[in-house]
């Protein structure tokens, strides 16, 4: 059907799709404590989403999460006003936990970035020697609403429209996608196992400082993939950083930062749905956490209510990780000073690993 412009819906969702292929990076704009935001990124379109790769740590990613929502643009350059065309978006932002959608939108990106290969290609497989503090993530832009501007189309042409999900080369970039994933798991040769990342040597703690541990990092790193991860620092709250500690009811305690007072439980637990999503894809099977930490401690970690000490519990990740992935054994590093603890811990694993 035509509008008033003269153009009907066909046509413009082409110029939209056009418009929105030969762009390559989009403006995303947030607003947070810190006041408002705006930052570029290199995106891909498919699947409904723009998908771009930033730090955690980045103030558009760390406001975007804490709101819930994201503005975006996309504009053409041009000369003059008269080639003035763009697309205004709002939407919300959320971080990619499963290893099939972001092995196939990391295909689509390559393709239209080839020159982040040697980045990005290192960023699908997890190592135990990667900074947590270099790491990207990928990310998705999904728009709610979208207003498309065309002045080529009349002085102030703007029309509310609906993106097309996804092209017919992005259907076919994703089907590589699913042959890149498939010999990506013919890939993997050794079992995995997650660890808290300040236990293989990572500078992740509050102070940028680590636990490193020999054997965990050394003789098991020799026969299991290690997977480091950091719930404070993946969460956004940076190196270094205020101390947190555990607060409240202890069936159901708080993150909160000891001086501060900011309550970080929100923040926290939205990471931990989307990293534990990743960890199942990525079929761990088993974990060693840090033992004491609000976030990685497995039991014995302080509960407080004012200034004094309550109960003892469990790390915020450490007890979503037991519930969510309950099959895997887990265990805290001194656990691996008991030889027998220690030779149960590494069975159970191997053996859980031929069933993932
Ligand atoms: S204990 Fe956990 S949250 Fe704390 S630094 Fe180590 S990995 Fe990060």
């Amino acid at each position: 059907m035509n509008d008033s412009s003269g153009i009907d819906q066909v046509e413009l969702e082409r110029l939209v799709a056009d418009l929105i292929d030969t762009c390559s990076t989009m403006v995303i704009a947030t607003t947070g404590s810190k006041g408002p935001w705006a930052a570029p990124v290199y995106y891909v379109w498919t699947a409904g989403s723009f998908w771009f790769f930033s730090s955690p740590e980045s103030r558009h990613i760390s406001q975007a999460l804490d709101s819930g929502q994201a503005a975006a643009s996309i504009w053409k350059d041009s000369d003059s006003w008269r080639k003035i065309q763009g697309l205004q978006m709002t939407g919300n932002i959320r971080m990619s936990g499963n290893l099939k959608e972001k092995t196939e939108v990391s295909v689509c990106y390559l393709e239209k970035f080839p020159k982040a290969a040697s980045i990005l290609r290192d960023k699908l497989r997890p190592r135990p020697s990667a900074k947590t503090k270099n790491r990207v993530f990928l990310y998705a832009f999904s728009p709610q609403k979208s207003v498309y501007t065309n002045n080529e189309l009349g002085f102030g042409f703007r029309k509310t429209v609906k993106i097309r999900s996804t092209s017919r080369k992005a259907d076919e970039q994703a089907h590589k996608g699913h042959l890149v994933r498939v010999a990506y798991q013919n890939l993997q040769a050794k079992p995995r196992l997650g660890v808290s990342a300040c236990l293989l040597g990572e500078n992740v703690r509050w102070d940028g400082s680590n636990k490193y541990d020999w054997y965990i990092r050394e003789v098991l790193g020799s026969c299991f993939d290690l997977i480091p991860v950091c719930p404070e620092n993946e969460c956004g709250l940076g190196v270094p950083r205020e101390p947190v500690r555990l607060e409240g009811n202890p069936e159901n305690p708080r993150l909160v930062a000891k001086k501060t007072r900011v309550d970080f439980t929100d923040r926290m637990q939205r990471w931990i749905d989307l990293r534990l999503e990743e960890l199942g894809c990525l079929g761990i099977s088993g974990f060693i956490f840090k033992s004491k930490s609000p976030s990685c401690g497995l039991q014995n970690v302080k509960v407080f209510q004012g200034d004094d000490m309550v109960n003892l519990g469990r790390g915020l990740f450490a007890a979503a990780l037991v519930k969510r992935i309950p099959r895997i054994p887990v265990a805290e590093e001194n656990d691996m000073s008991d030889p027998g603890w220690k030779a149960n811990f590494i069975e159970l694993a191997f053996n859980i690993s031929k069933y993932l």
